[in-house]
């Protein structure tokens, strides 16, 4: 697999859920907060910044390494311990093992 980047996973639409109290009718599922999502993801154009990157490397003699995304937000720089903990906020990273933080003071 070429990239590690899979929007089109990350904007997949949301199943519909049928409301059993009322046949024909559907019970909310997310999908209009789910459309505001997709539609910010897809304006980065992470696609095309993947491409320009990989164009670049040619002309620098670097390379391109992608990797997992899994966990990577609750992994410590310094220590490597993953505690989900550590991350308190999204803009919030302390490391629950060695107290290393990335929030700028
Ligand atoms: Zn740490």
């Amino acid at each position: 697999m070429f990239g590690a980047i899979k929007t089109k996973n990350m904007t997949a639409g949301v199943e519909p859920r049928p409301d059993p109290e009322q046949p024909g009718a559907f019970l909310p599922n997310g999908a209009a907060a789910k459309i505001g999502l997709n539609r910010s993801i897809l304006d980065k154009g992470w696609y095309r910044i993947e491409l320009a990157t990989r164009s670049r490397v040619r002309y620098t003699g670097t390379c391109v390494i992608t990797v997992n995304p899994a966990y990577t937000s609750q992994a410590c720089n310094v220590c490597k311990v993953v505690d989900r903990k550590s991350r308190e906020s999204q803009a919030v990273f302390l490391c629950t093992s060695c107290k290393h933080t990335n929030t700028p003071t």
